[in-house]
């Protein structure tokens, strides 16, 4: 891409990690949920970087078998003695509400407070993330430390929340292409402190959104920020008609840690989305893995319910659940690294390029090899180290461009990088070799 095409204040990916992690921190303190101010402060904070439309649902709206919740507002929560000991304080850190909790102010002995406390004790300093959306309960998610030093006296309990009708709030970015299919890329917004788990992947997004919105895109880029399942699964319901436009579609989360990319696989398992993603992290140079779908994990479960079966994989770093610090208060602004986004955010680039330039051609000379010497295709790009390589591409694109084949088809097949297939590509199409079918 031209340096022209870019946003005077956009760095190169690999330089956008610093103000991803400076969004990260504006965003982290933020008391987020399923639904409520939270969400909504936090999606207007990414206004001023993309333009993101808002979208309010009403509470009561029936999404297939689900139900848009009431909307939950925390103003206060805390835990003091009659001593004026404050024990905790929300104001300390967002994790410490159980969320969703129901408003509360009693004065309570330590064996009836007990059942609403949550702790972590293998991880005594950590503070656990725990919710009641769908049971009405209030709590306080504590560090086990503190639980071990309360003593046997009256706490008075204040949650000062409202559960109520309102809505349900989520994000959405419409980047229109040269075509009206789609790529879909959707991250979840509804944790509340938590910086791998959430955060990583609403700036990535963000990020990705803005590059994508400096160039002009042969497919048209869907972002979604919604809320963990029911986000989804509303925005499935109230978009049915859109679903069939989705190629290709990428869930977001946990691409802030120092672990290697990992990659969950659509539920068709060989979709384009997934043969992209694979090709991308082999030839990356870079450890990686890649798993089969299963029905568990963040919103492909709902992208890929039997349903609807879109083409929608996961791309993360260390999967959910497998860093002890998940859904902790370890999981802060000191488990992400700005180098580790701006890799992820640069393979999420690979993919998106990689999905752009696969196109299906067909060889206009088909009886037999052109002579590639006669039109200059050796000389032009002779001297070259690579020249070798691009000779074989070469001769593998016009073999399989036969309008079956697809570029990424031939990469596959003939074990050569995207990138030097697409620019045989472009020599054979210079040349009059190659049409799209
Ligand atoms: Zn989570």
């Amino acid at each position: 891409m031209a340096a022209s095409q870019r946003l005077p204040d956009l760095p190169e990916p690999a330089d956008l990690g610093e103000q991803m992690v400076a969004l990260m921190t504006e965003l982290y303190p933020i008391c987020r949920s399923i639904t409520g101010d939270g969400v909504r402060a936090s999606l207007r904070m990414l206004q001023r970087h993309i333009p993101l439309h808002l979208h309010e649902v009403p509470t009561g709206t029936p999404v297939f078998d689900w139900i848009v919740p009431r909307e939950w507002n925390i103003r206060n929560a805390s835990i003091t003695t009659a001593a004026g000991e404050t024990i905790v304080d929300i104001k300390q850190h967002s994790l410490h509400i159980l969320n969703y909790s129901v408003p509360i102010d009693a004065w309570m002995s330590l064996e009836a407070l007990r059942p609403h406390l949550f702790t972590l004790p293998d991880h005594p300093d950590w503070i656990p993330y725990r919710t009641s959306y769908y049971a009405e309960n209030w709590g306080f998610c504590i560090t086990q430390r503190t639980l071990d030093s309360l003593v046997d006296t009256e706490y008075h309990v204040v949650i000062d929340s409202t559960l109520g009708p309102g809505h349900l709030t989520f994000g959405e970015l419409v980047l229109p292409g040269e075509s009206a299919q789609e790529v879909l890329v959707s991250c979840h917004c509804c944790h509340p402190s938590l910086c791998n788990d959430n955060l990583s992947g609403m700036v990535l997004a963000t990020f990705l959104a803005r590059v994508l919105s400096t160039r002009h895109n042969r497919y048209t880029y869907r972002f979604l920020f919604v809320p963990g399942t029911i986000g989804a699964i509303t925005w499935l319901a109230l978009n049915e008609p859109v679903t069939a436009r989705i190629a290709h579609g990428l869930v977001v989360a946990c691409v802030g840690d120092a672990g290697h990319m990992h990659y969950k696989r659509s539920r068709r398992g060989d979709a384009e989305i997934d043969r992209a993603v694979e090709h991308v992290l082999r030839g990356s140079g870079k450890p990686y893995a890649v798993r089969d779908f299963s029905p568990y994990g963040y919103d492909e479960r709902q992208y890929c319910s039997p349903g609807f079966n879109l083409p929608v994989g996961s791309l993360s770093r260390t999967p959910h659940g497998q860093f002890p610090e998940y859904h902790t208060s370890a999981d802060n602004l000191d488990f992400v690294h700005p180098a580790n986004l701006a890799d992820s955010l640069a393979t999420y680039l690979a993919v998106v390029n990689t999905l752009e330039h696969n196109r299906v051609y067909v060889n206009t000379n088909p009886k037999c090899e052109p002579q590639l010497g006669r039109r200059g295709l050796y000389s032009t790009i002779g001297g070259r180290q690579d020249t070798k390589a691009i000779e074989l591409a070469m001769l593998w694109v016009l073999n399989l461009s036969d309008g079956q084949h697809a570029l990424l088809d031939i990469a596959e097949r003939a074990g050569i990088d995207f990138g030097v297939i697409c620019e045989a590509a472009s020599h054979l199409k210079a040349h009059q070799l190659l049409v799209e079918d």
